[in-house]
């Protein structure tokens, strides 16, 4: 059996736990501030270091993208912030997940529960999976505030309309009582988007909610997510790999790399002067075209195992950059000041790479 609330899993069990409470939250404090967060799997293979000591934050009315490959920790990262990492063999081992000045990792299950509800939602990448096929999408909708707020089942399908009014379903009235199955994979994704804003969250992370859709859809998707967020003043996470998705949705990027944060800078700066070879390297992977009947940039081989992570910097053995130093000396998150990064974002940028001068110089 799992336990899919983490908040017990790895804080200090007993008598002498102490719990803090979602009452205490103070307005004037950064809406979420994510530090040094640790996720590790106990695998029969090892520990898997999913996410090692992830730091950053978000204000309202602000959209991070958490870039990065597949299986480098964002979505755990995600999850841990909502607390429904897998446990066992998922653990939060370390770090601080501070909403309005509270750290969620100290509330008591309740509370973290009530949190889950009423102050951060989480879109999740598969709709269809999401949602259950032998209910309507309005008795799912509904359920949300029969469940929370207490209300009738009238009221509730009321409700509903309204959110799928909101993320602009046609004929919501008449759609209300749909099937998921007979609704197309943007419109699914809209469902999922309008039972994620139910409860007015203050954070909203969307995790790759574009990624099975089509391109047209997939813009579709990301401008009523900007949009909405604008619209709500919601704080967003959202969660790539795709680098095209993100550059007129989010304000500032965190690129991850291996369970680390390797680049953190303002949208603009980033892709003017990344300044972590791995990020340029995913910037130059982005058909373009321009580059019509060239070949495209890929990064060759794979990332390194979770359970077995090399020593030194964990992108060495990709990196066209790398020498001796790389291999033995992990790089911390160096301050970067850059024409384009001087300081002067909101974000203060950071590079893990001893080398960051030459990669924006090249
Ligand atoms: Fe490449 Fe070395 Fe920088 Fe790591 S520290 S990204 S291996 S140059």
């Amino acid at each position: 059996m799992t336990n899919t609330d983490t908040t017990a899993t790895a804080a200090p069990k007993g008598r002498g736990r102490r719990h803090t409470r979602l009452a205490d939250v103070d307005p004037s404090a950064t809406l979420l501030d994510v530090r040094d967060l640790k996720v590790e799997f106990r695998t029969r293979y090892g520990i898997a270091r999913a996410v090692n000591g992830v730091s950053f934050s978000v204000e309202a009315g602000e959209t991070l993208a958490i870039l990065g490959e597949s299986g480098c920790g964002k979505s755990v990262t995600a999850q841990a912030i909502m607390g429904i990492v897998d446990s066992p063999p998922g653990f939060v081992t370390g770090g601080e997940v501070r909403y309005r000045g509270v750290d969620l990792l100290k509330l008591s299950r309740q509370e973290r529960r009530k949190a889950r509800a009423d102050r951060l939602a989480m879109i999740f990448q598969d709709a269809l999976s999401a949602l259950n096929p032998v209910f309507s999408v309005g008795f799912q909708l509904g359920e949300v505030f029969r469940f929370h707020r207490g209300m009738s089942r009238a009221d509730a399908r009321k409700k509903a309309i309204e959110l799928l009014d909101l993320v602009n379903i046609p004929a919501a009235r008449q759609r209300v009582s749909d099937y998921p199955h007979q609704f197309s994979g943007g419109m699914r994704q809209r469902v999922m988007i309008a039972m994620a804003l139910a409860l007015d969250p203050d954070v909203l992370i969307a995790d790759e909610p574009t990624t099975a859709l089509d391109v047209t859809v997939q813009a579709q998707i990301m401008n009523l997510l900007a949009e909405l967020q604008r619209d709500l003043n919601m704080g967003m996470i959202l969660i790539t790999h795709d680098m095209g998705v993100v550059a007129d949705v989010a304000d500032k990027i965190s690129v991850m790399y291996a369970g680390k944060v390797v680049e953190r800078a303002d949208v603009h700066d980033i892709y003017a002067d990344p300044a972590h070879p791995y990020t340029k390297a995913l910037l130059e992977s982005i058909p373009r075209v321009d580059l019509k009947g060239q070949q495209l940039n890929v990064i060759k081989g794979l990332p390194p195992a979770l359970t077995d992570l090399p020593r030194g910097c964990n992108f060495a053995p990709r990196c066209r950059y790398a020498r001796d130093r790389c291999r033995e000396d992990t790089p911390h998150l160096y301050q970067v000041t850059t024409p384009g990064g001087d300081g002067s974002g909101r974000t203060p940028r950071g590079s893990a790479c001893h080398y960051w001068e030459e990669v924006v110089a090249q």
